[in-house]
C-alpha cells in the first residue's frame, strides 16, 4: 500500500504515519524526519536546511529530491510506503509521480488530514520533543507532563525551534500558500480521502484504516 499522508503542520501527520506504518508494515518517510537528523549529523545540507527550518520556510525542491529518492527506493523492501511531509509543493507532487512512475510501483492513494487552523496552532504551541530520544509528544495528551512516555526520561522536553509561535504563523502562512495547490493538481489524479483530524488519535486511525478498506 501507498499513501499519502496530507495536511497541515500540526495536524497529526507523524503520529498517524507512525502508528500507520507499523501496523501495515509500510515505511513511514517523514522528510521533516530526515532533515532533522542531517541537521544533527552536521552535515553542510543540514545546516543550509536548518537556516530554512528555523523560519518556517521549506526547503528548496531540488535538496529534497535526492532524499526523496533514496527513501522511496529503500521503500521497496517494504508493503510500501507512507509520505509524511512530502509532497509539499506542486513540483514535488510532479517529482513523485515520475518516481511513481520509474519505479512501476502502484499510484499511492491521497489522505487529507483535516483540520482548522486556530486548533492546530493551538496544538502546536503545545507540542514539545524529548531531547533525550527525539520523540514529539503533545502535552495535552500526557498524563505525567514531565515524563517522556517512550525512554521515561525526565523533563528533557524542549520546543522545537519551529513550533514558536511566530514560525508556526510563517509555516502555515508557507503551506496555504505552496503546499495546499498540492491538492487540486492531485486528487483527480490518486484515490483521494478527507479525514477529520480533529478526533482523538485512536478514531482518527480508525477512520483512515475504514477509508482505505
Ligand atoms: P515537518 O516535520 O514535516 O513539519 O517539517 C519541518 C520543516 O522541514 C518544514 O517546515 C520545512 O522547513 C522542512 N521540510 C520538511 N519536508 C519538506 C519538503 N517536502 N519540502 C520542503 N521542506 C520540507
Amino acid at each position: 500500500m501507498y499513501l499519502i499522508l496530507f495536511g497541515a503542520p500540526g495536524v497529526g501527520k507523524g503520529t498517524q504515519a507512525k502508528i500507520l506504518s507499523s501496523t501495515l508494515d509500510l515505511k513511514h518517510i517523514s522528510t521533516g524526519d530526515i532533515l532533522r537528523t542531517e541537521i544533527a549529523s552536521g552535515s553542510d545540507f543540514g545546516i543550509k536546511a536548518k537556516a530554512l527550518m528555523d523560519k518556517g520556510e521549506l526547503v528548496p525542491d531540488e535538496l529534497i529530491a535526492d532524499v526523496i529518492r533514496l527513501a522511496i527506493n529503500d521503500a521497496l523492501n517494504y508493503n510500501g510506503f507512507i509520505l509524511d511531509g512530502f509532497p509539499r509543493t506542486v513540483d514535488q507532487a510532479k517529482l513523485l509521480e515520475k518516481i511513481v512512475k520509474e519505479l512501476k510501483i502502484p499510484a499511492p492513494a491521497l489522505v487529507i488530514l483535516k483540520g482548522e487552523d486556530d486548533i492546530i496552532v493551538r496544538r502546536l504551541s503545545k507540542r514539545r520533543q524529548c531531547a533525550n530520544c527525539g520523540m514529539i509528544v503533545n502535552l495535552s495528551d500526557l498524563a505525567h507532563k514531565e515524563i517522556c512516555p517512550t525512554c521515561k526520561a525526565v523533563d528533557k522536553f524542549i520546543v522545537r525551534k519551529d513550533d514558536k509561535e511566530e514560525v508556526i504563523i510563517n509555516r502555515l502562512k508557507v503551506y496555504r500558500a505552496e503546499t495546499r495547490p498540492v491538492v487540486a493538481y492531485l486528487e483527480d489524479k490518486l484515490k483521494t480521502f478527507r479525514i477529520d483530524a480533529l478526533q482523538p488519535v485512536a478514531v482518527v486511525t480508525q477512520n483512515i484504516m475504514q477509508a482505505l478498506k
